[in-house]
């Protein structure tokens, strides 16, 4: 009946994942992996190896109160660390599996020994690299990468150094205590100082490998239990991880290799490479002077970017988009792959105020359309449309393919002031003579445009 309920549970995964790359049928993937979690629970506390109820359902009810507790608290815009916490949950879980399974190995038991010790580490890299991915994307520490000197001969020895200490635990059980505390705190640290050295563009793939590492780690924490189900599921978020980060990696022109290792100490040089011109007024509208410009526009393309995730301002858009199209102009929306903070921010967001798919353009399809869009209105975007991706070698986002905005004949930007987006570089295209200016949150400043639409135009 176990192994039964296991395969049912294990093929609802397989369809549940397989039913969330669709955008049509994604709520349904989520209600069936949910279902799929529900039989696995069920099957698994009716095995007689279960021996205290109370625990586990104190630890249920705790669980269920806290996931509710944060579905309810976290905004939209904070689900990005609170994915980056999730992963590192999941991390820690093995982890603290692995940590009380050892207690248990007998000594002489050398595949459980090897597999405690990748479980430990692996859990421990995802706990403590998503903490310092948590506060990268809460902003409670600087974005960009932070880097010390010899920091890959650093890593390399804290690699080596915790794997000793854990599989020495086999030679030397009388200091185990001290060799897995020792074992786990130098884990803890290369997570801290691996995720430390990865930032700017290259943070969503970092966010991407975490979520792998956890999956990877969670299956090796079915194997050190003999659970064919953890060892499914943990397998099935290890691979679908890796896919995702994979795809990260090719969206941002990225090897994982150089990713991971190719943190160089970057000495920032912005104030000698930026284009600011000395004397710099940026060319500020206002909302009547932006219906203008977009009441006579025929083309036009919207770059939707982190700040419209913040002021939620997607249903704005998606009002102003059917206007334009109403007046007669072709719309586009060009998502970048890593706008916003988590993998698909931009596409969920823009489904979720109804905007059909097929006006969705990837940067492969936008860029060649650049030079015949009118007006192109980047709603909050910073980063994915900063010139300074293609030529200022100095920068961490430099090699990031971008939306070429700046090669559309007029370039909008809605955001309230003239800071730099996450990865803190000054962006070149404020600088360009076709870049103007709507100053304010973007949800208001769309509202004010559409308002005007409607005054001028009633039928728009
Ligand atoms: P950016 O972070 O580059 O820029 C966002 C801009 O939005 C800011 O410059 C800000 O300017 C503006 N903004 C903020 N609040 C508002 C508001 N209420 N109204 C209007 N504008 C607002 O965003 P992008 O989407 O262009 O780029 C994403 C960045 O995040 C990339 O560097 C990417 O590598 C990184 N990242 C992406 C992840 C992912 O998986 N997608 C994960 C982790 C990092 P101002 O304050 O002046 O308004």
């Amino acid at each position: 009946m176990l192994a039964a309920a296991y395969i049912i549970a294990s093929t609802l995964f397989i369809i549940s994942i397989k039913l969330l790359s669709k955008q049509n049928y994604a709520r349904l993937g989520n209600g069936l992996s949910a279902l799929a979690m529900l039989i696995a629970m069920v099957a698994t506390m009716m095995q007689y190896t279960v021996l205290n109820y109370e625990l586990v359902f104190t630890a249920i009810g705790l669980g269920f109160l806290v996931g509710l507790g944060v579905a309810r608290l976290v905004k939209m815009t904070a689900m990005p660390q609170t994915v980056g916490l999730l992963n590192g949950s999941g991390g820690l879980a093995s982890l603290l599996v692995a940590v009380a399974e050892s207690t248990r190995v007998s000594a002489s038991a050398d595949f459980q020994q090897v597999v405690i010790a990748l479980t430990i580490l692996i859990g421990g890299v995802t706990f403590a690299g998503s903490i310092v991915a948590f506060l990268k994307l809460a902003r409670l520490m600087p974005s960009r990468p932070i880097v010390a000197p010899l920091h890959r001969v650093i890593n390399g020895c804290l690699l080596i150094a915790s794997i000793t200490a854990l599989l020495a635990i086999e030679y030397y059980p009388a200091y185990q205590v001290i060799l897995l505390s020792a074992g786990i705190a130098l884990i803890l640290i290369l997570g801290i100082s691996a995720v430390m050295t990865i930032g700017g563009a290259d943070m969503p793939v970092v966010i991407s490998l975490l979520n792998s590492y956890s999956g990877i780690a969670a299956c090796l924490a079915g194997f050190i239990l003999s659970n064919n189900m953890i060892i499914v599921g943990g397998a099935l978020v290890g691979a679908s991880g890796f896919v995702l980060t994979m795809i990260m990696c090719k969206s941002m022109n990225r090897s994982l290799a150089t990713v991971l290792f190719g943190a160089k100490r970057v000495v920032h040089q912005e104030a000698s490479t930026s284009k600011k011109p000395v004397a710099f007024t940026p060319k500020a509208i206002n909302p009547v002077d932006a219906y203008y410009r977009l009441e006579a526009a025929r083309t036009v393309m919207i770059v939707p970017g982190y700040g419209m995730a913040v002021a939620q301002a997607q249903h704005a858009l998606s009002e102003l988009g059917d206007i334009l199209e109403s007046n007669g102009a072709e719309v586009y929306f060009a998502i970048h792959p890593v706008a916003g903070r988590m993998p698909g921010h931009m596409n969920v967001l823009l489904a979720e105020a109804g905007i059909p798919y097929d006006k969705f353009v990837e940067p492969d399809t936008a860029n060649p359309l650049m030079p015949n869009i009118d007006v192109c209105v980047i709603v909050g975007a910073n980063d994915v449309v900063n010139p300074a991706a293609r030529d200022r070698k100095d920068t961490p986002i430099y090699g990031m393919p971008i939306i070429d905005a700046d090669k559309a004949n007029t370039v909008l930007i809605i955001k309230r002031s003239l800071a730099t987006g996450f990865a803190g570089v000054d962006n070149d295209l404020f600088y360009k003579d076709n870049t103007i200016f709507l100053f304010g949150d973007a949800k208001m400043m769309l509202t004010d445009v559409i308002l005007e639409f409607r005054d001028q135009l009633p039928g728009a």
